[in-house]
């Protein structure tokens, strides 16, 4: 593309259905609109897809899957590592397209376009690493082999959040393992995941391996296919809710599960903390993608000593950041996705308010068109306000004193959730105490970010089940096989 447009980018994506390497309408030629969260314009009409429509996704799956489980491991990882190669060399395009549909500013859909591709990177070289065992059996008789094969087909379910990144978290595994997929975006933003099948496709990657359902009626699409029973993995991303129905459905055919939930990390700082290390941590964790992340900072948690100075210092950072359309030069406060976000952000802060927090900043919705809320800092929240056990899912930043460890640690714990905790302290003893203490998968010490295509991304609690990214994050989509061999 010579010069990139918004109407470019749009018009570059396939809009209908993706199944068995072929772009095909809906049943019946249905539609439905994705929007700009920014302005509320309409940016096109993907196809809408059935109950039908998803079997036939299921079909071309479960047929693509003996060839794709037999091709050489060098070539799936060709095949990502090409995938890798055109996402980077497309990224500028790709990350208009994802701010046009999610919202966040340009430079973080360009960074979420390298993250996203970091997946098939890593991926691509892990293909080549899936190992057994062979071992002699303790009383000398036998001998065991052991064998990893791919799971089967799977069916793979992405939030709106992270429209590039959380697919490739799962593409990249499914393909390095070996199995086929049946994947469907969030309604709000499909048009990353219709690019990215394009790529994919452009890729080399073979008919009906990757197929990719668009629908307004995510419920009534994708309950038939998981309880169909061939396909063999459920591989879902999302809220805690939906995560509880699908496994639920999942347990009529015992279907493998990898379960990515929300989460409500609390970010944890010591008077003996650097500060400015803190403070830039918290802009980050807080920040990034709007606070729409599962791995947003949810509840601030900070030592007596410096939480007037902490709270001065956030609130001069919070009020300093631009807003606006995530396409303007600058922006760092996109628009959330829709109006029933602002509405639930909103009531959050009322209800701390109404429990006795005070607002540094921010604390009111602003004007549309687009759903925006101002970049807010609240300060003596109650433990019993609503949004220190929910997410908040926006750019709400609460803070509570605390006193000592044992009361930072039981705060910090007293949540359903588990999926990640950030901590600032300088004295290694401590830093160390409380990390073995925190009931999270994942921990930030010192550090406001934790997501890296290496690593192993999870949750514990009701955060999830499984994890993404590092060694582990293929062995989700491997079935291990053990042969008992007699000599
Ligand atoms: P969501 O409402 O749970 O939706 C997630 C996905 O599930 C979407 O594709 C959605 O499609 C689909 N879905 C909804 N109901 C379904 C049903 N009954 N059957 C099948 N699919 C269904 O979550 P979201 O609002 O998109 O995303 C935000 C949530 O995701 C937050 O809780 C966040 O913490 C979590 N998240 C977790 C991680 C992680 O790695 N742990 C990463 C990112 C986000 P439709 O929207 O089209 O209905």
């Amino acid at each position: 593309m010579s010069e990139i447009t918004e109407a470019g980018v749009v018009g570059a994506v396939g809009k209908e259905l993706f199944i068995g390497g072929k772009w095909v309408g809906a049943e019946g030629g249905k539609t439905f609109a994705v929007r700009d969260p920014a302005t509320g314009r309409e940016l096109c009409q993907v196809a809408d897809a059935s109950p039908a429509d998803g079997m036939a996704a299921l079909d071309a799956a479960v047929s693509a899957q003996a060839d794709f489980a037999a091709m050489a491991p060098r070539e799936r990882g060709e095949i990502l590592r090409r995938s890798y190669e055109l996402l980077t060399a497309r990224s500028e395009e790709l990350a208009l397209l994802m701010t046009l549909e999610m919202g966040k500013p340009l430079a973080e859909s360009k960074g979420e376009i390298a993250y996203a591709a970091e997946f098939f990177r890593w991926f691509a070289e892990e293909a080549v690493r899936i190992g057994g065992d062979f071992a002699t059996a303790p009383n000398g008789s036998g001998r065991f082999l052991i064998t990893r094969q791919p799971v089967g087909p799977t069916i793979l379910i992405t939030p709106w959040n992270f429209p590039m990144a959380m697919g490739t978290r799962k593409i990249g595994p499914a393909v390095a393992a070996g199995c086929t997929m049946v994947i469907k975006p969030a309604a709000q933003t499909p048009l990353s995941m219709l690019a990215l099948a394009g790529i994919l496709a452009e890729a080399g990657l073979p008919e009906g391996v990757l197929n990719v359902l668009t629908t307004s009626h995510s419920g009534t699409v994708m309950e038939p296919l998981i309880r169909d029973g061939r396909a063999r993995k459920l591989s879902f991303t999302g809220s805690t809710e939906v995560g509880r129905k699908l496994l639920e459905q999942c347990a009529d055919k015992v279907l493998r599960t990898s379960m990515e939930l929300g989460g409500n990390a609390p970010f944890v700082v010591f008077d003996d903390a650097d500060l400015d290390a803190a403070i830039e941590g918290a802009m980050l964790a807080k920040m990034r993608n709007i606070g729409e992340a599962c791995t947003a900072a949810n509840r601030f948690y900070v030592q007596r000593g410096v939480a007037d100075e902490f709270a001065r210092r956030l609130t001069e950072r919070m009020q300093a950041l631009p807003m606006g359309r995530g396409t303007e030069e600058g922006v760092v406060v996109g628009p959330l996705i829709d109006e029933a976000a602002v509405t639930k952000v909103s009531e959050l802060v009322s209800d701390a308010v109404d429990r006795g927090a005070r607002v540094l900043t921010g604390g009111a919705t602003v004007d549309g068109p687009g759903h925006f809320y101002q970049a807010t800092v609240l300060t003596d929240v109650p433990q019993e306000a609503r949004l220190t056990h929910e997410e908040i899912f926006g750019p709400v930043a609460p803070i509570t004193a605390f006193d000592t460890e044992d009361e930072a640690v039981a705060k910090a714990n007293d949540t359903e959730f588990g999926l990640v905790s950030y901590l600032y302290t300088s004295d290694l003893k401590r830093a160390l105490r409380v990390c073995e203490r925190l009931e999270a998968g994942m921990i930030g010490l010192n550090q406001g970010m934790v997501s890296n295509p290496a690593a192993p991304f999870g949750g514990i609690k009701q955060s999830g089940l499984g994890r993404e990214g590092g060694k582990f994050g293929i062995d989700e989509f491997l079935e291990t096989k053990y042969i008992a061999v007699a000599l």
